[in-house]
Parts: C-alpha cells; structure tokens; sequence
C-alpha cells in the first residue's frame, strides 16, 4: 500500500515526491511506503493547523460537539479493529492479541477524552468586595505530537485524543518504521469529515520532518515519546521558540518481589511485564528485585515461564513477536555479550530462527543473574525481551535497588505486608507505583510519566489535559 501524508485535509504527497520503504519486521517483507515528508511539509501542515485553529468554523464547535467527534473516533475504531490489528502487527510485529489490545486502548482513550471535552472547568476565586475573580482553562494552539514506534496506535491516540478534546489542532508525527496506524487514523477524522486542518499526519523520518516539527515557531505545545537522547534534542529545538514540552522517555523499571507475596501472580507479572511486544515497552519490567531467601527458586520459576513462551510472526499470535529491526536486535545481543562475561545467562541470549521465524530478528527471551547493580546491563534500557535479576536482604536495600538508576517510569511491589506496600510506594522515584499488579490492564484514567530521565509532564487522564491547556485569569470590577 502506498500511502499519503494528510495535511490540510488532503491526502499528499511529500513536495520533493521521495518516499520510504516499510517493512514487516516478522521477515522483511515490504508492505509500502510512505512519503519522506521534511520541513517544508512540516510547514504546510502546522500552517494548515494554525489557520484552523483561529478559524471560525472550529471557534464555533461546542465543547460537546468535540467529544461527538472523538466518540464517533472510537467507534470507528471498534468497527475497524481488525483491520487495525493486522496493521499494527504487520508494522510493529508484536502479537495479534496485544495489537488488539492497543485497538481498544486506542478507542478507550477517545471515549474517555470524548466525555472531558465538556468539563475542563475553571475556578471563581475570591479576591474583594466589588471584583469577581475567574480563571479559563484555553486551549494552547497547534500541539505537535512526536511518537515512537513501538505502540503507535495507543500513543498516538492518547495525546491527539486529549489535545483535540481541549479545543487544540494537531500536527502528528509517527516514527517510520511504523506509521499506517497514525495515517489509518487520520483516515477516520477524514471519513468523519473533520474540519480541514484540525488533524495532520506527517510522515518521514525523525532527522527531517521530527526535527522540523519540534523546532517549529508556529507550535505551541510538543508531546514527544521516545528515547532520552532524541528527547534532549527536541526539548532543545522547543527551547528556542519557548514551546513548552511533554516528555515521557524511556525506563528501566523494576518489579520489587518480596516473600510474602503470592508467588504464582508474581512470576505471572514479571514474565509478562518484560515480554510484552518482546521487550519493547517503555514501561517494560526490565529488572527483577527478589528477596534473597527466594531467589534461587523464583529465578527457576521464571526460567521455567520463559521457556514455555512461543515464538513466532506477530500474526500467528504467539507470546513473542520480532524485535523491530536489525539495528535493535544487535543492540540487544551486545548486552547480552555483556553478561556472558560479567553476569550469568541463565536461558536465553540467542536468535531463533525456526519455522518462519528466519529472515526476521526474533530472541528467545533471556534473563540474566548476578548482575552489577552498577553496571550498563543494570542501568541502561535494553527495549528486548531480557530480564535481569537482582537479591535483596532488607527493604532498605530493595528500595536502593529500586531507586538506584536514571529512570523513574513505573514500579510494581509484591508483598501482602500493606505496610510495606505503603512506606515503599511512599519513597519511591516513579510516576507510578503498581502494588500486587503492574500495569494495571494499561490505565487510560491513571496519569502516567516519569521521574528523572523518565521524562517529565503526564499523559493519560484527566491530568493529560494539563498539557493542551492554558489558564487565563480575568477580573472584573463591578460597582
Ligand atoms: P526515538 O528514536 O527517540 O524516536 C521517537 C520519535 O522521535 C520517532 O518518531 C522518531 O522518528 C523521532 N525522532 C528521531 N530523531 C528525531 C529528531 N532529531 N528530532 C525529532 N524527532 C526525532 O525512540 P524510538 O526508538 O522510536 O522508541 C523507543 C524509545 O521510546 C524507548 O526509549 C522507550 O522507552 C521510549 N518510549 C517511551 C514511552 C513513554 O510513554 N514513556 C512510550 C513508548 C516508548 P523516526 O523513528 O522516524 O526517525
Ligand atoms: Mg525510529
């Protein structure tokens, strides 16, 4: 399929006609191209959302009229969830049942800013006889949005949803290797007959038309997920225009796993917290903090889990897709050379290639134990299926493990001790905190964000709103 970038209510080409390949990560094979869209594409399309942001066609949409439009947004996307499935898989190469997932993340996420478009309040405050005070929650302007590849839909959902909620026009980016899902939903606003200019979808690469996003003086608010190092050069470029930002970048999160705990539901966890689409979450749990006195046995456990996980092309919906690309892949296998000299491999650590697994990058899903909790396997971001594990004694420990990197995105605790639970979620530097589960099932109501290099600002929620707003306070005297 060969398809076009939507701007200003059309469907285009990019101005130079270049287009990228995109491939299907589960064995390279080509499923279309996209337009290598740069900056003056970028251009078109914030200049298109900036007319239609002051026109007075999308003045006069009422609040409510809003959330129709994102309700009939979730809708759409129930009735094409298969087809939206396939392509999420077909782009990202995760399993079937995750890409449906992301579907109805993707439509929770409308319907949830759909039923906000009307109730972002301002306050009445009291200031002296004769003045009535009061505040209006506006909406910023044009808010860019740049997305990573790893949950397209869901993510691309989540802040346009808020953003267009809160009365914003949107200019969204999709990293190449994955952007039909972005486009296939700039299809829907289309097919809605959205008014022209409210949404657009840039596709290209992140050198060219990211950069030419995230630098551009005609945004007034950037939303960008992706990595940390990427997220320092747009925060940059938004610097220079004095464009706020929202980053949520990446993680090394852990689950904390006491003895108390229950032991069953805790294997569950881990296994699936690390290799969920392989590895390639944010939010992934990369890292494993046990309790000493039940390292050996929970470590078997998870090795068991690990080896009955199958793996193969996201389409035959096995527990394990492909990594993403090449590139990924060798990153991967460079810490895992790592641990073979540092740490201990306890299963795992290399390719698979059976069956129709061949010509794609897929890795038996590997963990890793006695591991230095100072060193890269412990504190950098893996992106893959790799599971490193450290022991603990005491609590002190547990949470020094915890805190003990850059990162502050998520941390699940297990233990049946409330107490515990409570003094650990109390010190704890992440934005969220998940006790005897993790996750919870994606939580489109709960605000999520990061401490430290985890990034800054919250999606999701109520809280997400924060982003696509800004407050005016107006007084009026009266005699
Ligand atoms: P990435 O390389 O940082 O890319 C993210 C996005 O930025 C892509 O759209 C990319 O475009 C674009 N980009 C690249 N260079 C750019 C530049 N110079 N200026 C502007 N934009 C640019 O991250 P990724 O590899 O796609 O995703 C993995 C990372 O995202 C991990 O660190 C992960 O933890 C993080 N992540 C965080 C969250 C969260 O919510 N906290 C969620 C998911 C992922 P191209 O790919 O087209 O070049
Ligand atoms: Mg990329």
């Amino acid at each position: 399929m060969d398809w076009k970038m939507f701007i200003d209510g059309d469907w285009l080409e990019a101005e130079s006609k270049e287009t990228i390949l995109v491939y299907n990560p589960a064995d390279y094979s080509q499923t279309g191209t996209i337009p290598r869209g740069r900056g003056v594409d970028v251009d078109k399309a914030v200049l298109a959302a900036k007319r239609a942001f002051y026109s007075s066609a999308w003045r006069a949409v009422k609040p409510h009229e809003r959330g129709w439009l994102l309700y009939d947004m979730a809708k759409k996307i129930r009735e094409q969830k298969d087809e939206l499935a396939m392509w999420e898989t077909l782009d990202v190469g995760k399993p079937l049942k995750q890409s449906y997932a992301d579907v109805e993340a993707a439509a929770r996420y409308f319907e949830f800013y759909a039923g906000m478009a009307d109730k972002i309040l301002g306050e009445t405050i009291p200031v002296e006889p004769g003045l009535v005070d009061f505040t209006v929650r506006e909406p910023v302007g044009v808010t860019a949005h740049i997305i990573p590849w790893n949950y397209p839909l869901q993510i691309g959902a989540r802040s346009c949803a808020a953003s267009i909620a809160a009365g914003n026009t949107v200019v969204l980016k999709p990293a190449e290797d994955t952007p039909v899902t972005a486009l296939m939903l700039a299809q829907f606003f289309d097919e809605l007959g959205v008014e022209k200019g409210v949404v657009n979808v840039v596709t290209g690469y992140g050198h060219e038309a990211g950069a030419a996003l995230s630098g551009h003086k005609d945004i007034n608010h950037l939303t960008f997920t992706g990595s940390v190092e990427v997220g320092k050069m747009v925060m940059k470029a938004a610097a220079e225009n004095i464009v706020p930002v929202t980053l949520e970048l990446g993680g090394k999160s852990p689950n904390i796993v006491f003895a108390d705990c229950d032991l069953e539901q805790a294997v569950e966890w881990v296994v699936r917290s690390i290799t969920q689409n392989a590895g390639q979450t944010c939010s992934a749990g990369s890292r494993l903090l046990v309790e000493a006195s039940i390292h050996d046995a929970f470590v078997e456990r998870v090795k068991n889990k690990f080896e009955e996980l199958t793996i193969a092309p996201g389409a035959q919906d096995p527990d394990i897709g492909p990594i993403l690309t090449e590139k990924q892949f060798n990153r991967i296998i460079s810490f895992i050379d790592i641990a073979r000299n540092d740490a201990m491999v306890v299963t795992g650590g290399e390719r698979y290639t059976s069956g129709e697994c061949m010509n794609g990058f897929f890795l038996k899903p590997t963990l890793i134990t006695n591991v230095d909790p100072t060193s890269r396997l412990a504190q950098e971001e893996i992106f893959g299926p790799v599971l490193t594990v450290f022991p603990f004694e005491t609590e002190e420990e547990a949470l020094e493990l915890a805190n003990g990197t850059e990162y502050g995105l998520v941390t699940g605790i297990w233990t049946q001790n409330i107490s515990r639970a409570h003094r650990l979620a109390d010190q704890i530097q992440s934005g969220q905190v998940f006790i005897n589960n993790y996750g919870a099932g994606g939580g489109i109501q709960m605000p999520f964000g990061g401490y430290k290099q985890s990034g800054f600002g919250r999606e999701k929620g109520i809280e997400a709103l924060r982003n696509y707003t800004q407050l005016k306070n107006i007084a009026i005297k009266f005699q």
